[in-house]
């Protein structure tokens, strides 16, 4: 098999597993139980979120452990449900390139869309120009999901920083809070929230190689949030429920292992992805390569064969045990055409032709010739169909 759908999901690496094993069995304990050895539990799961904590910079309290991103960013969003209880005109600006998550979130709450340039980078005109007096939330990736485009966000944070500098200074009271999604990125990217000027961020343990069904969102401390469940106040009371102790175990040692190797495994996606890219030049079809090439995540390799139907060169691939996607694995599996492809003003031949190709720890340097050799046969057999 060769897996080139990292951006989708990650293995679980073996450290992780070894980390989590005892908390399913000896150490199942409840974390709020009285007796000692549930206490031991609490502390390792403690420390857990202080050693997860601590890889952006922040404190285990400035965590709020979730049952993945899609809740994190939910969270986050109730930030917008609190100042709108004082603020009732209060409105959201997201970037049109989010994950689905945030995009129907926005949508929820009627949000502005940020514009993209063509390799997926924010347009901070277009940001400059929506933000106005009432925007009290900004929600941008880090990294998208599709293209892998990093985004600048300590620059965002300054225009944001200005606009509270206005609002002091005129005497508006509503409060704007800046929200970003880095699920692609902890694995690949030294994050600070403190030097991003992030208040809320949301982050994924099934991108970096833990357990699903696993996030967190990074709380800054001048920020209100509203509990996602009501119940026994787990969580500072936002997310009650039972902890999910073997889950956020993985979740660290994940995190704490791909950021112990993320120089080493960037540098190897960076040659990697030259390989495959050599390869797919071959290709009879020209290959357009996708997103910023500055400013992009070393593992992403998304690209578009225009006129050629990407979905039937997946389908030939995976009888070949090679596994990519033609977009976000929700959108993809609707068969929906991808936003954020429209979005970077690719037509529908190009969308049509898109794969996205993200490369991962276990891939390997001969992975990316046969992959990509094995890619161009099949849009030549697709050619000769046609
Ligand atoms: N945000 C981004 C950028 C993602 O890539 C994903 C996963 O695909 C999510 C959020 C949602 O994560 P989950 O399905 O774990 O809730």
């Amino acid at each position: 098999m060769i897996y080139l759908d990292y951006a989708s999901a990650t293995p679980v690496s073996e450290k992780a597993i070894k980390a989590m094993w005892p908390y399913f069995n000896e150490d199942f304990f409840n974390p709020s139980a009285p007796y000692l050895a549930a206490k031991h539990v609490r502390e390792d799961y403690e420390a857990a979120k202080a050693e997860l904590a601590h890889i952006i910079g922040a404190k285990g309290d400035d965590l709020v452990i979730t049952a993945g991103a899609t809740e994190a960013n939910n969270l986050a969003f109730s930030a917008l449900d609190v100042i709108k209880t004082e603020h009732k005109n209060s409105q959201a600006l997201v970037l049109e390139t989010e994950h689905a998550s945030v995009l129907e979130l926005g949508k929820k709450y009627q949000a502005g869309l940020i514009k993209v340039d063509h390799t997926g980078l924010i347009d901070l005109v277009d940001l400059k120009r929506k933000l106005t007096g009432n925007t009290a939330f900004v929600s941008v990736a880090l990294a998208n999901n599709e293209i892998g485009t990093i985004q600048p966000l300590a620059e965002i944070a300054e225009i944001i920083r200005k606009e509270r500098e206005t609002r002091l200074i005129t005497g508006n009271p509503i409060p704007l809070i800046f929200h970003s999604d880095a699920s692609q990125a902890l694995s690949l990217i030294p994050i600070s929230v403190a030097r991003l000027g992030v208040d809320l961020m949301t982050l994924n343990s099934a991108k970096v190689y833990g357990p699903k069904g696993v996030g967190a969102l990074y709380q800054g401390h001048q920020v209100r949030l509203q509990p996602i469940s009501a119940g026994g106040g787990q969580e500072k009371g936002l997310r009650s429920g039972t902890e999910n102790v073997p889950g956020l175990i993985g979740f660290a040692a994940a995190a704490i292992e791909a950021k112990a190797h993320q120089n080493g495994a960037r540098k190897r996606y960076e040659s990697m992805a030259k390989i495959l890219k050599a390869e797919l030049e071959k290709s009879p079809v020209a290959p357009a390569f996708l997103g910023n090439k500055k400013h992009q995540l070393a593992n992403f390799c998304p690209v578009s064969f225009p006129g050629i139907d990407a979905e039937r060169i997946i389908y030939l691939l995976e009888e070949e045990e090679i596994y990519l996607s033609t977009g976000a694995a929700c959108a993809a599996s609707k068969g929906v055409k991808s936003h954020v492809l429209k979005a970077i003003g690719l037509n529908d031949a190009e969308i049509a032709g898109s794969l996205r190709i993200s490369l991962g720890l276990q891939n390997t340097a001969e992975d990316m010739a046969v992959a990509g050799q094995r890619i161009v046969a099949a849009i030549s057999k697709e050619l000769a169909r046609y």
